[in-house]
């Protein structure tokens, strides 16, 4: 997974810690003509040993990298919080040259795990928080159609379901035809009650329900589908401002299609912006070796991503590791 995005990184670090070894082994050319003068001999040793960035060669560095990092869908505002990054840990400080290459990695990892370690409860964490209270968290999920929504909740549920957790699932997609229909084929392939409505009901109402349902039959989460039609409009986004006024969900949870590469960002900014979010679902990453959209989609919201869709079948999901997605990214 992320090849695409790997290999830009890769080439990065190393064109950086290329730029730091060759224009050492010049200077050793230079001086070495002057091995007979001791004066300038240690000169010598101390420039083939340790390079010193400016900030304008860092600055000149990713103008270079620019384009081809944006192709792995990293947004130009974490192109710039990276090159910032590098900046200020980098310019200025002499590098040892046998270390350059290290040095150069490390702190590539120091800067893309500090925007991918964002902090924010996961979903068992809330839900077992709730069931200490004794009732039932709600947490709602948003995203356009055909983001993986339905089959998301349903991916959860069942890893939900194998920690004992018992959910029920609200159809608050009142909005698209079929769409209470796909979540009940989830529902009834996971053995799991589905509180709906009519089609044009309210949905608010669709997950009032479902809560009740849930504090009768002493259920654990309800995990409320919503609507999903395209975020430019605007009667969607009252529509779902409706539901967290009415509902106050305990999480809110936005599921986002990583294919639609640099669109992840605009999503992401309008839902977080419209609605206010806790976590985040990228899907499709099987397909999706560019893997720049998990780092743009945690620097705009700073929010955590909560998992990765790896496929279309329930077990193709993976809680989202900062550290191991990091070190994944940049080898070892
Ligand atoms: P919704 O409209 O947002 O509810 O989207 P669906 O859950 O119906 O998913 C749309 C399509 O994407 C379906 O064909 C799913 O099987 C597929 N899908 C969802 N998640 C993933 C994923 O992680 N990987 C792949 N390859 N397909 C996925």
């Amino acid at each position: 997974m992320f090849g695409f995005l790997k290999n830009k990184l890769k080439k990065s670090v190393d064109a950086l810690a290329e730029k730091a070894e060759k224009e050492q082994h010049e200077t050793s050319e230079e001086n070495g003509q002057a091995e007979d003068k001791p004066m300038e001999k240690k000169g010598f040793f101390r420039k083939i040993k340790e390079k010193e960035f400016s900030g304008k060669e860092i600055d000149d560095f990713f103008a270079s990298v620019e384009t081809e990092l944006m192709q792995a869908n990293l947004a130009l505002e974490v192109i710039d919080y990276l090159k910032n990054g590098l900046k200020s840990e980098l310019a200025g400080k002499p590098v040892k040259r046998n270390d350059a290459k290290k040095v150069i990695r490390d702190t590539f990892e120091k800067i893309l795990l500090e925007i991918v370690s964002q902090k924010g409860a996961s979903i068992p964490e809330i839900i077992k928080r709730f069931r200490k209270e004794g009732r039932p968290a709600t947490i709602l999920f948003l995203g356009y159609n055909g983001s993986g929504k339905t089959t998301t909740i349903a991916k959860i549920c069942s890893l939900l379901m194998k920690d004992g957790i018992k959910p029920v699932l609200a159809a608050a997609d009142t909005f698209r035809a079929a769409s209470i229909e796909q979540l009940e084929v989830h529902g009834n392939r996971l053995g799991l009650k589905v509180v709906k409505h009519k089609y044009g009901a309210d949905p608010a109402a669709v997950i009032f329900d479902a809560r009740k349902h849930a504090e009768s039959k002493k259920l654990d989460v309800v995990m409320a589908d919503s609507a999903g039609r395209m975020h430019t409009n605007v009667n969607l986004m009252d529509e779902l401002k409706k539901i967290v006024r009415v509902n106050k969900p305990d999480m809110k949870v936005l599921v986002v299609d990583s294919l639609t590469g640099n669109d992840v960002v605009s999503q992401v900014r309008t839902y977080s912006e419209e609605i206010g979010i806790d976590g985040i679902v990228l899907t499709k990453m099987d397909v999706n070796e560019k893997g720049g959209s998990i780092l743009s989609a945690c620097y705009v919201s700073k929010k955590p991503i909560l998992y990765i869709g790896t496929g279309q079948e329930y077990k193709c999901i993976e809680e989202f590791k900062p550290e191991s997605f990091v070190k994944n990214l940049l080898g070892d």
